[in-house]
This record gives structure tokens, sequence and C-alpha cells, in this order.
């Protein structure tokens, strides 16, 4: 093995709870791994440790100028007891285009994904067996100088923690209400939407929180400039079949690139369907389904997967898409995705890793 990180093991193992009742995020494995940056000896001294708190000075960089990056990715337990890991590689490579954008140095790709193997090695315990359970990985790289002035840290630290999660739908896909955001923005050219950075996600939480307020889900954003086109939806992607056609906002900076998008962009191709990456705008939209031409909405991302949208909110005029009903291309999206994630069809794209 070209990467071994020597394991501290944790004294009082957990007790863990009925998988169905799991809150997303809210419970957390018996270690983690951690790992030191400094410019001298590079990204060094990776191990595994018990889970725990951590401590850093109060003038610690990352706390007064979110100089933080991070990924997230899972684990699931096939039936035949295989752990299985979906298209880590993936994860590893967008964590460096963040790290690149942020002045956070990068970390070699094969490092981090043989850390995040070693890591769910240890508690492969903690991978839930239910149906439609898994085992949730938070990577993230923070900023550890303890200094006020604004630079580029000189000195990180890379975590990796792992909670495991209940089912993402409880009784199978649900569509959801989504409320068209027309006064916030999250992304603008130049700026850090193409990166997963903690920052991008504070500037967002008003709109979300404003949108649950009228009893919305989450917000779809519209582009930072002329507020028209659509991008994404929360801490997703944007998928629109119109008129047959499958449409999502293609990655000119201001969309991260998603993993999800990018396997359903593959599957959708295989499949023989016209899918196009193209900007279009909530208008056109709205004529779509006005002419009766919006067959479907939903969003992709890894902790759903497949999230179809019911209703859409803009500027007060509701609208309800394929009568509130999971469409026909969300529905196989989702039962395809999670059967190669979990081992129960071929892995004919290669996207999954045995740990
Ligand atoms: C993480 C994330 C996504 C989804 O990416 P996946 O790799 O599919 O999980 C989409 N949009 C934003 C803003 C994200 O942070």
């Amino acid at each position: 093995m070209k990467f071994s990180f020597p394991v501290t093991r944790t004294t009082t193992p957990k007790k863990k709870q009925n998988p169905q009742d799991l809150v997303f995020g809210t419970v957390f494995s018996d270690h983690m791994f951690e790992m030191d940056y400094n410019p001298d000896k590079g990204w060094h001294d990776g191990k595994i440790i018990p889970y725990g708190p951590i401590m850093l000075d109060p003038s610690t960089a990352v706390f007064h100028y979110g100089q933080e990056t991070f990924e997230g990715l899972k684990a699931y337990k096939a039936s035949d007891g295989r752990a299985l890991l979906f298209r880590p590689e993936k994860n590893a490579e967008r964590i460096n285009i963040s790290n690149e954008r942020l002045c956070v140095p990068t970390i070699d790709p094969d490092l981090m994904v043989e850390a995040i193997k070693q890591l769910v090695a240890i508690d492969i315990d903690w991978i839930p067996e239910a149906e439609d359970t898994s085992l949730y990985i938070r990577p993230f790289i923070i900023a550890t100088d303890p200094y006020l002035g604004v630079r580029p840290s000189q000195t990180f630290k890379l975590y990796i923690i792992l909670s495991p999660v209940g089912p993402y739908y409880k009784g199978g896909l649900n569509p959801t209400k989504i409320l068209v955001e027309d006064k916030y923005v999250r992304a603008m050219a130049g700026g850090t939407g193409y990166a997963k950075v903690g920052g991008n996600y504070a500037a967002s939480l008003k709109a979300q929180e404003e949108a649950i307020k009228k009893g919305y889900s989450q917000v779809l954003w519209l582009d930072g400039v002329e507020k028209s086109y659509v991008e994404e939806i929360g801490t997703s992607n944007a998928f629109f079949k119109i008129d047959g056609e499958i449409i999502t906002s293609p990655l000119t900076g201001t969309i991260l690139p998603g993993i999800t998008r990018d396997s359903v962009l593959q599957l959708l191709k295989h499949w023989g369907e016209k899918v196009t990456e193209k900007r279009f705008t909530i208008q056109e939209v709205y004529e779509a389904q006005a002419s009766g031409k919006l067959d479907e909405v939903f969003a992709t991302g890894t902790a759903a997967v497949i999230s179809p949208v019911g209703e859409l909110c803009w500027k007060n005029q509701v609208i309800t898409i394929n009568n509130n009903q999971i469409g026909a291309i969300s529905q196989r999206l989702f039962g395809e995705i999670n059967a190669i994630q979990r081992g129960r069809t071929s892995d004919q794209f290669g996207w999954v890793t045995e740990i």
C-alpha cells in the first residue's frame, strides 16, 4: 500500500442508533482522519484517531476569514456485504479545484481516496445496512495560522469525519416546493460558485431561511447579473425536461460541478435521451409550462441523489409540475443510480470502488 496511516483506536466506542431514526448530520462514528500541512513538510502526519473535539487558538485564520474547503460523498453497504464508494476520485479531484481557488494547498488525490478508504475500513460497522441508508463522508480543510492578518494561511489541517444517515425519503421519492430567488444571489462570474467552500453556504442561509418561512423547502438560484438564467436548486444541480429535451446549466464558473450531475448526464446520454447543457431562463421555464411542455424538474446531489420538484414559485406566480407527481426520468435515474451505488446492478461505467 502506497499510503498507510497509523491508527489510534477509541477506548470508548459509542452505541449505534436505529438507522431508521438517524437525522442527517447529527451522529458521528468512532474515528476521524487528521492530517497537517506546513510549507516545509507539505501534507504530513496523516493519522486515524478517536472522533472528538479539536482545540484551536481563537485567532485561528479559518474563524475569521473563512478559508475552508470541503467535500461530501457516501459509503454504501451492498446486500452481499461489500462496502462501496461512489466515484471518490471525483471528490478528490474537486477538492483540489476548490483548494486552488481559496489558496489552500492541493492534496495528492490518491492519498485523499486512500485516507477515506482506510478511515471507512476502521469504522466499517458504522455503515448502516437498512434500505436506503448510508454513511456520509465529510472531508474538510481549515486554515490554522493563529494570525489575524488577511493573507493565505501557511498551515492547514485536513479532517475526514463520518456520519451514518437514514433514508432521505421516508416512503419513496417526494416532490418538493421550490421558491425562485429573485433578491439574493449565490454566485457571480469570477467568484467562488464553482468551489465547494463554507463561505458560499454562509452567504446562502438568509435566502434559505426566508424560503422556509414562506413554506418552501429550497430556493432556485438565478444568475447573479440578470437574475434571469436558471443556475442551481439549493445545494443541488437543477435539471428541466422541456418538450422532450433534458436541459441543465453549463459549468460556466457559477455552478458547482456536481458528481451526481455528471453521472446523470452520462446515464441520460447512454439511454439515448436528448440532453443539453445550455443557459436557459426562468421565463422560458414558465412559458414551457404555459404551453404544456414542461415535463419534469428535478435536483441532483449526493444527499438525495434525485429530488423531484412539484411546485415552483417565481414573483408570486405558482406553477405545478407534472401534477406534483414524480416524473418517469426522475424515477428511473433515482432507481438506477441507487442500484449502482449499492452494487445491485452492473457497474458499467466503473463508478464503484470497493473498500
Ligand atoms: C455539493 C453541491 C452540489 C452537488 O454535488 P454532488 O457532487 O452531486 O453532491 C450542487 N451544488 C452545490 C452548491 C453543492 O455544494
